[in-house]
């Protein structure tokens, strides 16, 4: 008789959906189960499904989305036209998904699954009937896991999650549009999410918060100058001092607005 566990694979798959026994090929990572025809990604410790976001943004809506994003508010002024774009790619980006129970309350976490530099990406909320079924024409413009799901749960175990309250782990691929770009001699690297047409940029060039500081600090010290008028007249001569301080703070005070307005206007004219 022939000892039957020898015929084995050392390391058993099954489906994440119906149970099934896989038999996946050497090296083979992203599988249709052939019982349920799910679609699975099999990671060293564990099975999970595997999904994809379609894309909907097309290129040209991703770079006006980009150059929106660099002229608004976060950025610095007139990005969207001192920046040089570099470079953009297209890509199926992995990002493990875990649906996490805490008491009813059900929460989605995302972790990047493999290196990127814009590990913003994990903000990303993906609505649950956006997912759909990875589909192998995807594995030419996909990027292969490079972090395993262990380190997932240790993400998740490090904000206070279980691996008990995980009731769902899935890799999904995520269509992305990276842009590389120059301001001011540094380069930068920013993302549009292919499905929302959402901007994610970790490092930019930002506005910077100094001259608001600086407008702020004037006027509070403007102002404080201005409140010590009264307490000066009062001291000086209880009644007409104190009217007088309080007619000179007034006027002060609407005189002084003007100079702190228009330090402000230009100020955020500037930056
Ligand atoms: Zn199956």
């Amino acid at each position: 008789m022939t000892n039957q566990t020898a015929t084995l694979p050392k390391t058993e798959v099954h489906c994440a959906q119906c149970g099934g026994l896989l038999r996946p090929d050497e090296g083979q990572l992203f599988l249709i189960c052939p019982y349920c025809a799910s679609s699975v990604y099999l990671d060293k410790s564990k099975v999970v499904f595997h999904w994809s976001l379609a894309c909907t943004v097309t290129p040209e809506a991703a770079a006006a989305n980009l150059r929106r994003w660099m002229a608004g508010n976060q950025t610095v002024k007139d990005l969207d036209r001192k920046a040089r774009v570099t470079s953009s790619t297209f890509e199926y980006f992995p990002v493990w998904y875990c649906k996490v129970l805490t008491g009813s309350q059900e929460r989605i976490f995302l972790e990047p699954a493999a290196a990127i530099s814009i590990s913003e990406i994990k903000s990303l909320s993906i609505p649950a009937g956006d997912l759909q079924k990875y589909d192998p024409a995807l594995d030419g413009q996909a990027v292969v896991p490079s972090v395993p799901f262990p380190a997932m749960q240790a993400w998740l175990e490090g904000r206070g999650v279980p691996a008990e309250q995980v009731r769902e782990a899935a890799l999904v691929h995520l269509p992305v549009y990276l842009f590389k770009y120059e301001f001011n001699g540094r380069a930068y690297t920013a993302l549009v999410e292919g499905a929302s047409g959402k901007v994610f940029a970790n490092l930019f060039p930002a506005k910077a918060e100094a001259p608001y500081l600086l407008v702020a600090a004037f006027s509070t010290l403007g102002y404080l100058v201005l409140s010590a008028f009264p307490l000066i007249g009062y001291a000086l001569d209880p009644e007409l001092g104190l009217f007088l301080g309080l007619g000179a703070c007034l006027l002060g005070g609407t005189a002084f607005a003007l100079p702190v307005f228009a330090l402000a206007a230009w100020v955020s004219a500037k930056i």
